[in-house]
């Protein structure tokens, strides 16, 4: 299909969901396609901010842990991120950050797993997942005397196969990210989830790229814990605490290491021996950070605002017709650059990567100089992401109407967008 802007424009007049824009704050004249890596401020934010430091904190002081639910915040703002993943109302909880959440639940399924095959020592994952996720698994072996494989999974011949061709008698864990972070990928959860039971394994998934941008039903995938994070789809602000599930069958069971006073059964009975609280409550260490929680529901109001408009699954179909989009006028445009994200819309989340023989960095430095905000995952790959909740599709066509610019221009060769900054 050969797109216009004038068809752009007319699609925004249709779009059901084109008021939900109206919930951020935005930079005039910028285009920001990076909402994958942090979300743009909502709009309720700076208010309510503003009142749970002047009157919350200011007024009420260390009463606001009761007076104002602080205490119960992570419980709050879990049970409304659960409507977005398919978990149960108790089952989720916003704590700490998603390195140290995924610390949490490897060694406890590690563990679980060991209970019931103590031959099964070995953690599987992606040599591609991303980096943080395997770091974390690394840690764990060692203090866990396991062992951590890194393998690649071949979708050439189904994805179920891939995955029993991976897992062994000797795997415990499978740890995998559903939409890979450089490329896009998505896998399907119910199916690799199932392949991994079916090998003896249980199934750790990190959603950090997939919550609040595909609809993902923890519950009907069986899946056993997840983690996702809080400031990419669900605009919860820079370093926003993110979230943690684990499937209701393990609630008794799982034990996980980090054992602080706030996943104690009664913290402020003071004991000096541990006893977990329930479920996932235990999965809390320290003290909960209340401003962060504030801005974070605010972020997941905004994507909970699209239910009445169909929710998930409505984000879900425009962030597909705006890849699809994006990936069309690229091919028609850009000829240089290479789709390295899956093409079938199905088969990938709501990002898109691009490389060429063009330096990459330097040309999402020159994009970004013209108003459009892209980032670089090395060693050569621009990434471009498009939240259904603001992106227009006439950001689609201006955003490659410059990218076609740098290049035909060669602007991007200017020495100034060579220089890398620390955060790429
Ligand atoms: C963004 C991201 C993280 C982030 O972890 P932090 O602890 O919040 O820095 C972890 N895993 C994946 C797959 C991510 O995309």
């Amino acid at each position: 299909m050969r797109w216009t802007r004038q068809a752009c424009v007319a699609l925004d007049a249709d779009d059901v969901l084109g008021e939900l824009r109206g919930l951020f704050i935005l930079p005039e004249g910028r285009i920001y396609l990076d909402g994958n890596s942090l979300g743009p401020l909502p709009a309720a934010v700076p208010g309510v901010l503003q009142r749970v430091a002047t009157q919350e904190w200011g007024e009420d002081l260390i009463s606001s842990w009761n007076t104002h639910e602080w205490l119960q915040l992570p419980q709050r703002v879990g049970d409304k991120i659960a409507r977005l993943v398919g978990a149960g109302p108790g089952e989720l909880i916003v704590t700490d950050s998603t390195s140290i959440n995924l610390a949490k639940v490897v060694s406890a399924a590690l563990s679980l797993a060991r209970d019931r095959s103590p031959h099964r020592t070995e953690i599987v994952s992606e040599r591609t997942n991303f980096p943080s996720d395997l770091y974390v698994a690394e840690g764990v072996v060692r203090m866990a005397g396991a062992s951590l494989r890194l393998v690649h999974l071949d979708p050439a011949g189904g994805i179920s196969a891939a995955v029993s061709d991976v897992v062994s008698d000797d795997t415990a864990v499978v740890l995998l990210t559903q939409v890979d972070y450089r490329t896009g990928r998505m896998l399907d959860l119910a199916e690799v989830t199932a392949a991994v039971h079916r090998s003896g394994a249980l199934m750790v998934w990190d959603l950090a790229h997939s919550a609040g941008a595909v609809p993902v039903d923890l519950h009907a995938a069986d899946a056993d814990f997840a983690v996702g994070c809080g400031y990419k789809y669900l605009n919860g602000g820079p370093g926003a605490p993110s979230f943690v599930w684990m499937h209701p069958r393990w609630a008794a069971a799982a034990r996980q290491p980090l054992q602080g006073w706030l996943g104690h059964e009664q913290p402020f009975a003071f004991d000096a021996g541990y006893r977990p609280a329930p479920g996932i409550l235990g999965f809390q260490a320290g003290t909960p950070p209340i401003l962060s929680l504030a801005a974070l529901e605010c972020g997941v109001d905004t994507v909970l605002a699209a239910e009445p408009f169909g929710g998930v699954a409505a984000l879900r179909a425009k962030s597909t017709a705006l890849t699809s989009m994006f990936i069309d006028l690229v091919d028609e445009r850009c000829p240089i650059l290479r789709t390295v994200s899956p093409r079938a819309a199905a088969e990938r989340g709501s990002q898109i990567a691009l490389t060429g023989d063009v330096d990459a960095y330097a040309l999402v430095q020159a994009l970004v100089d013209r108003g459009v905000t892209g980032d670089f995952r090395a060693p050569e790959v621009a990434r471009f992401g498009f939240a259904p909740l603001y992106i227009r599709f006439v950001d689609v066509w201006d955003a490659v109407d410059r990218l076609a610019e740098v290049i035909d221009s060669e602007a991007w060769r200017e020495p100034r967008f060579a220089q890398r900054a620390p955060v790429t």
